[in-house]
């Protein structure tokens, strides 16, 4: 009897993430079932961006772009954080305004996001919630949860939550020190500022209990539940900030909704190294964006950050580097001969065996992309999966111009490019098209001058093609492609 195969979409899988608390994977279901609220944490704003922010900001554009293609809509939230004692310091070593400095430093993170493709829905400033900020605080005192102290700083008091060091794991309070330089004035050494008195030099805002400034931890408790309410299904950052930074957002947040869990899943990026360091402006390590996209192209970056999973640690050198230009390259051209293949030929009417086996040689790497990025969002297993697509590409779909098989590619391209944003479109216009019909025609030609042995002229229009960056390939069978690849 005679069988048909049935060619269709697998089904997908579903998502899992590795939850920092609890250290557990587990399926992802947001609170509210369609929704995903994320907030991650951005960056202090005293100096340029260096490719360790690329890093973890990139990996949660990723995480937040998979869910969308998941069919999720997705608010996601990124702080600036526009007053601290770095800036603070900053302008005092520059003798600049420090409102000078954030600005400065806050247009240039926002260029590399630009860049490098990343879009934030809602990027909250300190400055702009002080008064949020202050009611906040004064819920907690109101709840018991926190003290004044006699110089006007305001603690969280650590004993009166239950809970805390569940996120990092850090169960002895011996773990918990921390601000070390106002330890006199806290019950416990473990104790953290929710508000700065003020200091002589220093900016501030008036609160009921004395003037001052806010303290690191609670702008992202207050400035998140703003805009995401009082749970929330993803808070992410770097591995950097789990103790003390989410600890103590998690205590206060807690206390103050008296709500759990404050946040469902916890994601931490790993660091980028550089020889084997975390990078980073206190190591004087940093490779500068600016600097590193003149050089590379904020495409290869993007590229090669996605290379690694996002809790691995990812090493900063220009082999990997050199890799992921050509992995951008091989990619990119793939999708313009999909394209033009879609563009010049028309469906057949019936399957041929071969390209039947290459349909379902791309449909098995679609599952193995979406296995990849649904197995907490592995991007470098997806990544992988694309390379080989971009071979199938090469080896069967260009050659023999499969038009059902280079359509199913090019829906797998498309759907990994909405995560991984690195295709650069180029609009074909009619002057593009008519060059295309030109260089058809002169390829045409050469097959022909070819097939009748005529290869002096043959590779005399090769070389002059190549010269005007137009390359051609022949492939066994007599077929040629060609290839714009300017440099
Ligand atoms: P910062 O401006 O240092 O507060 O950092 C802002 C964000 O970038 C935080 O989520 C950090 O964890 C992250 N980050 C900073 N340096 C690195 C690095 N070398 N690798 C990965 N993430 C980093
Ligand atoms: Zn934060």
């Amino acid at each position: 009897m005679f069988t048909s195969p049935v060619l269709e979409w697998p089904s997908l899988p579903r998502i899992r993430v590795r939850n920092t608390l609890g250290n557990r994977v587990e399926y992802f279901e947001p609170l509210e079932p369609g929704i995903v609220r994320m907030y991650t944490c951005g960056p202090t704003v005293y100096d340029y961006s260096h490719l360790g922010h690329a890093r973890t900001y990139i990996a949660f554009d990723a995480i937040k772009r998979y869910l969308v293609l998941r069919g999720y809509d997705v608010i996601h939230v990124q702080n600036i954080t526009d007053i601290d004692d770095k800036i603070i310091n900053k302008a005092r070593e520059s003798g600049r305004d420090w409102r000078e400095i954030t600005e400065l430093y806050s247009n240039d993170y926002f260029e590399m996001l630009k860049k490098l493709r990343i879009h934030i829905d809602i990027h909250p400033r300190v400055t702009e919630h002080i008064n949020d900020i202050i009611e906040f605080i004064q819920g907690l005192i109101d709840k018991g949860y926190a003290y004044i102290a006699p110089s006007g700083s305001v603690y969280f008091d650590v004993d009166k939550y239950e809970g805390y060091g569940e996120l990092s794991g850090r169960f002895s309070p011996e773990e918990w020190r921390q601000e070390e330089d106002v330890l006199r004035e806290k019950k416990h050494p473990y104790d953290f500022a929710l508000w700065k008195a003020w200091k002589p030099g220093e900016p501030y805002w008036e609160a009921p209990w004395g003037r001052g400034r806010p303290g690191w931890h609670i702008e992202c408790s207050v400035m998140s539940s703003k805009y995401l309410g009082p749970q929330f299904d993803i808070h992410g950052g770097g591995q950097d900030l789990v103790f003390p930074h989410h600890e103590n957002e998690r205590a206060q947040s807690e206390a103050f909704f008296g709500k759990k869990p404050w946040v469902k899943y916890w994601l931490h990026t790993g660091y980028l190294l550089i020889s084997g360091e975390k990078m980073s402006k206190s190591l004087g390590n940093i490779v500068i964006f600016r600097e590193a996209e003149k050089k590379w192209g904020a495409l290869t970056l993007r590229l090669w950050l996605l290379s690694a999973h996002y809790r691995a640690q990812l090493d900063y050198n220009e082999e990997s580097l050199i890799q992921a230009r050509n992995n951008l390259r091989r990619i990119n051209s793939a999708y313009e001969d999909l394209t033009k293949i879609l563009r010049e030929s028309s469906p057949g009417g019936r399957l041929g065996e071969k390209e039947l086996r290459t349909v379902q040689e791309v449909l098995q790497l679609y599952t193995d992309f979406h296995n990849a990025m649904s197995n907490d969002f592995n991007t470098a297993e997806a990544l992988a999966a694309i390379l080989r697509l971009t071979r199938i590409i090469n080896r069967d779909i260009v050659p023999n111009e499969y038009y059902t098989a280079a359509s199913f590619a090019l829906r797998l391209l498309k759907e990994f490019n909405t995560v991984f944003d690195v295709i650069e479109e180029k609009p074909v216009t009619r002057a593009d098209a008519e060059l295309e019909q030109l260089i058809n025609i002169i390829v045409k030609v050469r097959s022909d001058l070819r097939a009748r042995r005529d290869y002096q002229l043959a590779d005399w229009i090769r070389a002059e093609l190549s010269r005007l960056g137009i390359k051609l390939y022949d492939y066994p069978g007599g077929k040629t492609v060609w290839r714009i690849e300017r440099e």
